[in-house]
């Protein structure tokens, strides 16, 4: 064997740029020992909320109303004391105060874009971007994108809605600081056309709602073509809880011959500020950035680590639409323990394990669209597909008198007692058993940004 000619090919496959090796983006802030790390965050803290007393008559008049002057918050334990935001607060402030309310504090001569939150009900938030904070956007949005392995020499498939949605955007401009080649897709062309760019221009990594890679994953099933003929290695997924699920991943990676990460983002926040690394355990939060707190639904107080609670941000540098304690509806368990990959930052292992308005009550039990997922998503029999059938026992009520998970068989047919091993299974994951109905594979509605897990049905008069 010719030693020269297999050392030259060896490092042919080696990307030059010797930035390409590096483990992280940037070392010095990942891997930041945590009480350090704090240090920093309360110095970033107490100029932030200077400033939100001075340039803000909204937080003033909170902050004044919980009886707090900006002195009195000197750490990040003081924050826990401070009201948490909700989206309904800042769509009232944004309706009396027209067009972006009184909490935006960076002059019109700094404003960059504006994204406004999506959302089932009410009018959206408005959400401006300054241009110092679209640098820092980009800048911990290139982070993300390399925890979950994307490099210089990657060909990022961008299936993220493009336009007033945040994280097209900003994954757009993470791709490009990272210095990868970026097919902006965006998530309005059919998912026949998502493949014909994975085949035609050899996307190395794919970036999507978990709802739209399956799709994806399902589209390449019916065309008959395997994911060893694609390039792809990496898969960030995010916009919707579930990737974390065990079934989930496997058939995002087995679906498609990817690594598959969770990824995280909120539009009043982040827009991309947390996503997996190479250790899967749980998403890392951008914290030198963004304050994380896991709190008690009822005294929005922190819960310890490992215990559910809702996630509550607050921007420590943000500056055009600062949140202070802002209420994200999303619950997760918070790690401070060190990762295997030796980086600091906050995890929420599992992801996000529910919405708070998605939760169903039924027979007593609660359980989130999420569990239902985990449990169909195990049958190799069923589809990717599913909904979630309630009816209320009044128009508005939490309590839910009917329950019926839909699913359909997977394109092979039938199987037989497949329905009493779902039953079972839905009994095992969310403590009561729910109504079960299967469908021809193909029959329930496929999307290419968020599904819709949850169908509502009149209450019965
Ligand atoms: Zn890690």
């Amino acid at each position: 064997m010719d030693v020269s000619a297999s050392a030259a090919g060896a490092s042919a496959r080696v990307p030059d740029d010797r930035a390409a090796q590096r483990r992280y983006w940037d070392a010095a802030v990942e891997t930041m020992p945590r009480e350090r790390l704090m240090e920093a965050q309360n110095v970033l803290l107490r100029a932030q909320i200077a400033r939100l007393w001075s340039a803000s008559e909204f937080y003033r008049e909170r902050l004044a109303a919980a009886g707090a002057r900006p002195d009195d918050v000197r750490s990040v334990e003081d924050v826990s004391r401070l009201p948490v935001v909700t989206k309904e607060e800042l769509r009232e402030e944004q309706e009396l105060h027209p067009p972006f309310g009184r909490f935006v504090t960076a002059p019109a001569s700094q404003w960059q874009e504006l994204h406004p939150s999506t959302g089932t009900t009410g009018a959206p938030v408005n959400t401006v971007w300054s241009k110092r904070d679209v640098a820092e956007i980009t800048d911990f949005t290139a982070r993300t994108l390399w925890q979950m392995g994307v490099r210089p020499d990657d060909v990022v498939q961008n299936a993220f809605a493009y336009g007033l949605w945040v994280a097209g955007m900003s994954v757009h401009y993470g791709a490009a600081r990272l210095g990868a080649f970026c097919i902006p897709a965006g998530a309005a062309i059919a998912s026949q056309r998502q493949i014909d760019y994975l085949l035609g221009v050899r996307s190395t990594v794919l970036l999507a709602t978990p709802s739209y890679g399956m799709h994806i994953a399902e589209t390449l099933r019916e065309r008959g073509i395997a994911p060893e003929d694609l390039a792809l290695r990496v898969g960030g997924f995010g916009g919707e809880a579930g990737t974390e699920n065990a079934s989930t991943r496997a058939k995002l990676e087995r679906g498609l011959g990817i690594e598959a990460f969770d990824y995280y983002g909120l539009a009043e926040v982040g827009p991309t500020f947390a996503s997996e690394c190479e250790a899967k355990a749980g998403l890392h939060f951008a914290e030198d950035h963004i304050l994380v707190e896991s709190v008690d639904p009822e005294t929005k107080r922190p819960v310890p680590d490992g215990e559910v609670g809702v996630l509550v941000f607050t921007h420590l540098s943000r500056e055009a639409t600062p949140m202070l304690r802002y209420w994200s509806n999303d619950y997760a368990r918070l790690d401070r323990a060190a990762c295997a990959c030796g980086r600091t930052h906050v995890r929420a292992p599992g992801g996000v394990l529910g919405r708070h308005d998605d939760l169903v009550i039924f027979k007593g039990a609660k359980f989130y669209p999420v569990q239902v997922e985990k449990a169909v998503r195990a049958f190799a029999e069923l589809a990717d597909e599913f909904r979630i059938e309630l009816r209320r026992t009044s128009a508005g009520s939490s309590q839910v008198s009917e329950c019926t998970v839909v699913a359909e068989w997977a394109a092979a047919g039938s199987s037989p007692g497949i329905e009493e091993r779902l039953r079972r299974a839905l009994k095992e994951e969310l403590g009561v058993t729910p109504a079960v109905r299967l469908e021809p594979y193909g029959t329930l509605e496929r999307t290419t940004f968020k599904a819709k897990r949850i169908v509502e049905q009149a209450a019965r008069g």
